[in-house]
């Protein structure tokens, strides 16, 4: 049997094409390695989707799955392995079996750089975040810290220094990998602090809340006190399914206006894509996007 089209991962990109390729009557799967609603199953606390003043993530996540089920949209529990790109048809394989299909939407989402600390998990959303647009708001007026020496890390910074009391940016380096303008605009901040040559060397904790980072500079350890600590380290590749498929130098798949990759009847859409905003909201419209065009096309 050969579907229309085969959607890899089933958060909110590759529900939100799977809504619209079923409703349209396709024939199609979703492939998802893990549970249904992937990042959002790890967010506390979402308060910038609309519809929903606050909603904790799994919550958002069992809703997205109940409304596959409404519409009856195939999932199988499965990992996708591979990609074959034919003129006449995609086969995926994964750990469990072989597909074949006209149309493959990848939608499978990045994997954020961790730094692997002791007590790091326990505290992700109890004062570890990864993402300053999301999480930002629930530090007004507060003191946190930002990890790392990148754009992204200086941007959040900046972003952060908003509404937070005091932000200090805690880079490695002795220079930030950043566009001079954003950094000049970091600097001009008065409650933006730069510690370099900085390195985080432990979490601390009360009641299952971060309350202080240990960092080192220059053999010398500094115990600073936080309400919230924003990791910035950078994303991990997650698109090896198919060799040919063309991204940018950190691995973000490259996509046109409609989402179709450099490969014909291969589209990608949501957090694995090279883009500016990496949100709920740009992934499911995102996925919206991929399938409208699969369905002007057949
Ligand atoms: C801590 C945190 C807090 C956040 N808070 C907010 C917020 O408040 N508001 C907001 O708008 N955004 C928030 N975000 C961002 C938001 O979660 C993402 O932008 C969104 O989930 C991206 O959706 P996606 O479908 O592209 O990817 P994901 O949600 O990552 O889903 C990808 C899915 O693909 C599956 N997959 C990957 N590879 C394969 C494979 N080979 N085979 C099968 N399945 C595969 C994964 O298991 C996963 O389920 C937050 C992110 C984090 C990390």
């Amino acid at each position: 049997m050969k579907y229309d089209c085969i959607i890899i991962g089933a958060g909110p990109a590759g529900v939100g094409a799977a809504i619209y390729l079923q409703r349209a009557n396709r024939k199609i799967c979703i492939i998802e390695k893990n549970v249904p609603g992937g990042k959002l199953n790890t967010i506390s606390t979402i308060e910038n989707y609309l519809g929903f003043e606050s909603i904790n993530g799994p919550d958002l996540a069992l809703n997205l799955y109940k409304q596959m089920n409404k519409l009856n949209i195939e999932l199988k529990n499965e990992e996708a392995l591979s990609i074959e790109a034919l003129p006449d048809k995609k086969i995926v394989k994964t750990n469990k079996g072989k597909y074949e299909s006209d149309f493959v939407i990848l939608a499978t989402g990045r994997k954020i750089k961790k730094l692997h600390l002791k007590d790091e998990e326990t505290l992700e959303g109890r004062g570890i975040s990864y993402c300053a647009v999301c999480d930002g708001p629930l530090y007004k007026n507060k003191e946190v810290v930002v990890i790392g020496g990148g754009t992204s890390a200086v941007q959040e910074a900046i972003h952060l220094a908003d509404f937070c009391k005091k932000v200090t940016i805690i880079n490695k380096n002795n220079l930030f990998k950043v566009e001079h303008t954003i950094l000049e605009k970091a600097e001009a901040k008065e409650n933006i602090n730069i510690l370099y040559n900085a390195k985080i060397k432990e979490y601390k904790k009360e009641k299952d809340q971060l309350t202080h980072v240990v960092v080192t500079i220059d053999n010398k350890e500094k115990n600073i006190k936080v309400d919230g600590c924003f990791v910035f380290i950078g994303s991990e590749e997650q698109t090896k399914l198919l060799a040919n498929l063309v991204t940018d130098e950190k691995g973000y798949i490259l996509c046109d206006d409609r989402m179709q990759t450099s490969v014909d009847k291969i589209y990608a859409c949501g957090d694995n894509i090279k883009k500016d905003v990496y949100q709920i909201v740009t992934a499911a419209a995102e996925g919206a996007v991929a399938a409208l065009d699969i369905l002007k096309r057949r």
